[in-house]
């Protein structure tokens, strides 16, 4: 049974209308291509009627741009029997052009007498579709064209957290980091930075702006990056997410090198420091100088009230006004406390910093440029191994760069003797979940198992004098260790020198951000 006859008795005309009816512009032609039918569809799309057609070749649709091995193809197609299908550009009736999605199909009728070929064409009008895919096209290439020339480093990460397209921008901060994948120790870095509030914002798909992460580079001067980190869903283009919510989401991450505006920063910041430096210095010493007398002091002076005490116990309560050496020692407690106020009143007041969220690679840097002098003219040399990026701590920047510049005084102190061969002093940085640590490891004579709880207590020192070394060093050290919940240890498993090991937990970004962020 063919297709016509299971449609019953009235199969061949239903057959006509719904070719006739068809919404496809329909043709069929002679083996030379010339028109022997249209139907209706044909006529709206290229307005010509189907009599100013019939026995016209086909070729009065074209506009004549379509290139001739197109049509080459297409006759090679038909003439070996095969159907062909493309894309034309046609001329309608008043001139205008169209883009026509064009079928043609040989089509051979055994049972007509001439037993000749015909053809059959189904064609549409696609010219909106093909404007729209252009439009795409274009909106692609126009984005993929800035992000290549973007002077900013872009990184697609999928939801592997693997980078999945960059530009090149992105490839010279990987060359110029060493580092293999940046867009992984950005993310690290936000995260251990941010906490909650970067969790957050990734389950949210919120965006995040301008964050600062400062890289640095073993041995070299450190880089900053504003990072900017944008979220995006890519929808399916495989068939069965057509009518489905199929979709993958991807971060872009946007770097922004802003390493010359922030040298520029810290080359100022660094020469204000040196100025300030020494003031604070001249200050310290005096508060230790004075700390010393008012140590000294403290001890007679407890002796006298413990002498004058004993004394009014001796002579009892009706002879105590009388008692001459009672009111000498009296007298003399009475002159050293003065003295002793005296002494504190003349004591610099401590300079009490503002405490905020601070990088300890930064704080350490500083150090090591103050530095730089000291360390040249004692001919020791510095191996920096700085994590690549670190969290930040909450505390004072001037007090922990008191503290930091303490070791590494005290580890200059420790080699810069005559003879000492080995002047190395390694200074690094690492990051766990909770804590940032840092490690200053000299290769000086070390501090005997014996001192190294003594060497903690006010004015205690293992030297004559020297610069900075009253004894307060290590006890300023500790205060400010403690003053911000950290833990300094000197390992006791390391030989040849000394390792001083300082800990402090990680400051997370307050959940006001959360709200800022919303
Ligand atoms: P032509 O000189 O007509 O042809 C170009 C090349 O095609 C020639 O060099 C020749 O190798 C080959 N060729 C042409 N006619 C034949 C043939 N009868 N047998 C073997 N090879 C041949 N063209 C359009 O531009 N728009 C249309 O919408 C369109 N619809 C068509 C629908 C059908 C059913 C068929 C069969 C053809 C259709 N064509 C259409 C093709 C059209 O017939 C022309 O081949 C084409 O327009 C190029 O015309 P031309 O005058 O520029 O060059």
């Amino acid at each position: 049974m063919n297709v016509i006859s299971s449609l019953g008795r009235v199969g061949n005309t239903v057959f006509q209308y719904a070719v006739e009816q068809s919404a496809v512009a329909v043709t069929i032609t002679d083996e030379q291509a010339r028109v022997l039918y249209v139907n209706p569809a044909f006529t709206r799309i290229t307005g010509y009627r189907a009599d100013e057609v019939i026995g016209r070749n086909q070729s009065l649709l074209s506009y004549k741009r379509t290139p001739r091995d197109v049509y080459a193809q297409m006759w090679q197609a038909l003439l070996t029997g095969q159907p062909w299908s493309g894309r034309l550009l046609n001329r309608r009736k008043d001139g205008t052009p169209y883009v026509a999605e064009l079928t043609v199909t040989p089509v051979s009728a055994p049972d007509d007498a001439s037993e000749g070929r015909y053809y059959l064409g189904l064609h549409r009008d696609v010219t909106e579709e093909h404007r729209q895919a252009q439009v795409l096209a274009n909106h692609k290439h126009l984005i993929e064209s800035v992000i290549a020339v973007a002077p900013m480093a872009i990184a697609l990460i999928n939801s592997q957290g693997e980078v999945v397209l960059d530009n090149p921008a992105y490839q010279r901060v990987v060359s110029e980091l060493g580092m293999a994948e940046p867009a992984h120790a950005v993310m690290t870095a936000l995260r251990d930075d941010m906490g909650e509030a970067f969790t957050h914002a990734m389950a949210h798909r919120r965006p995040l702006h301008n964050r600062e992460v400062r890289f640095e580079r073993t041995g070299g001067e450190p880089c900053w990056f504003s990072c900017s980190l944008a979220w995006f869903e890519e929808h399916s283009t495989a068939p069965d997410g057509f009518y489905g919510a199929a979709s993958s989401d991807y971060t872009l991450l946007m770097m922004h090198d802003i390493t010359a505006a922030r040298r520029q920063q810290e080359a100022l910041r660094l020469a204000m420091l040196r100025e300030h430096l020494s003031e604070s210095e001249f200050n310290q010493a005096l508060r230790e100088t004075l700390g010393g007398a008012i140590f000294q002091l403290q001890g007679p002076v407890n002796l006298i009230s413990v002498a004058a005490a004993l004394q009014r116990r001796r002579s009892g309560p009706a002879a105590a006004d009388s008692d001459p050496l009672l009111k000498a020692l009296d007298d003399a407690r009475q002159a050293g406390q003065q003295a002793i106020e005296a002494l504190y009143a003349a004591m610099p007041p401590e300079r009490m910093g503002t405490l905020g969220r601070v990088n300890l690679n930064e704080v350490l840097h500083d150090v090591l440029m103050l530095e730089t002098r000291t360390l040249l003219s004692a001919g020791v040399t510095v191996d920096w191994q700085p994590a690549h990026v670190l969290p930040a701590v909450q505390g004072d920047p001037a007090a922990l760069r008191t503290l930091f510049r303490q070791l590494l005084l005290n580890a200059i102190e420790a080699m810069n003797v005559r003879g000492w061969a080995e002047r190395n002093v390694r200074v690094g940085t690492q990051a766990s979940a909770e804590r940032v640590e840092v490690d200053i490891t000299d290769s000086g004579p070390g501090i005997p198992e014996a001192l190294r709880r003594k060497v903690f207590e006010p004015f205690f020192s293992t030297k004559r004098t020297h610069r900075g070394a009253r004894g307060m060093g290590l006890s300023v050290v500790q205060e400010v260790v403690s003053r911000h919940r950290g833990v300094l240890e000197i390992d006791p498993q390391h030989r040849d020198g000394c390792r001083i090991v300082v800990s402090f937990p990680v400051a997370r970004v307050a959940a006001e951000y959360l709200e800022e962020a919303e």
